[in-house]
């Protein structure tokens, strides 16, 4: 039998919001104007959109952007000059390459190439390694950094609490458990090998989803009063979105909650910001 809790829906779109206003004032106070390069080689549609987004928010905050578009058909050599520029220009404080890049590049061997001090998403080896080794000088990717400032805002003591990341991806899970860690929390790292995954989730005082299929977490799986955080954008028959989590059968059992559009989301662009004002203020 489940008890029934008032749940408390996390508004991402308004903790990204006032994030983003407090950076927009940090930087209208700074004597120069921290920049951000994005790289986008191709014409995916989508990764075109997630740019554009990403230029409109660094105008908003005061963050100068700096865009290089490359063809579909750029070679290894084009794209790496472009971020070894990047790297020498020291009006530039963030470089991000937009993935997914095209099959025939190796995106791996591209983000490595990205200079750490500059490395705003957090994947390369230096940052990887200074999260997990808890040296706090790191750049952090933005989902994990985004999701765990909104398990903040209603959570205000982590230690001790049992966390479930369903995930592991460098891009989200693996580094999502770390910053859980480094807060105290007893994690538990689930992916698709994990076995009898409704009764471990169940176990969470904070269930984080980040898995990519459309509301796999069902009510039952989610221990009452618990914090969950649902990182999944599936897009659904009806063209709608929805997460990992299966949001209305949710309500009424979890202590609180991030909806899906609306949660996690906003958090990564506004956390891009942060990271991009902090490596501006770490350059001085
Ligand atoms: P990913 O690289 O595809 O990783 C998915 C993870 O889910 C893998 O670790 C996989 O396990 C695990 N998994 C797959 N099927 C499973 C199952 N049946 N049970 C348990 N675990 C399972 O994806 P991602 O990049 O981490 O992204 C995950 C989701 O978050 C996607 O929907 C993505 O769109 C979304 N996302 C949102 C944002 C945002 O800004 N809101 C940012 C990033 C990602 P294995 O490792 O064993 O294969």
């Amino acid at each position: 039998m489940n008890i029934m809790t008032e749940t408390r829906i996390i508004d991402g779109k308004a903790i990204a919001a006032r994030l983003r206003e407090e950076i927009a004032q940090e930087t209208a106070a700074m004597d120069t104007q921290p920049g951000l390069a994005v790289i986008l080689v191709g014409d995916n549609p989508a990764s075109h959109v997630y740019v554009r987004n990403k230029i409109r928010a660094c105008e908003k905050a005061g963050i100068k952007s700096f865009e290089s578009r490359l063809p579909v058909q750029a070679t290894q050599a084009e794209v790496t000059a472009e971020i070894q520029a990047f790297n020498d220009n020291p009006a530039v404080n963030g470089i991000l390459l937009q993935l997914p890049v095209p099959d025939h590049l190796d995106a791996d061997a591209l983000i490595h190439m990205i200079n750490p001090a500059k490395d705003v998403d957090g994947l390369t080896f230096i940052n990887i390694g200074k999260l997990v080794a808890g040296d706090q000088s790191g750049l952090v990717p933005c989902t994990p950094q985004g999701a765990l400032a909104l398990i903040k805002s209603v959570e205000t003591d982590l230690s001790g609490k049992n966390a479930v990341v369903i995930g592991r991806s460098l891009l989200f899970g693996k580094p999502m458990a770390q910053l859980l860690l480094a807060e105290n929390c007893t994690v538990t790292s689930a992916h698709s090998r994990t076995k009898n995954l409704p009764e471990v989730c169940k176990q969470a005082d904070i269930l984080v989803a980040a898995v990519g299929r459309e509301k796999m977490v069902k009510a039952d799986w989610i221990k009452p009063g618990a914090t969950v955080i649902d990182v999944g954008i599936n897009r659904m028959e009806d063209g709608k979105l929805c997460g990992d989590v299966d949001y209305e059968a949710a309500l009424g059992i979890a202590g609180a909650i991030t909806p899906v559009p609306g949660g996690v989301g906003p958090m990564t662009i506004a956390c891009l910001l942060q990271n991009t004002l902090r490596a501006a203020k770490q350059s001085k």
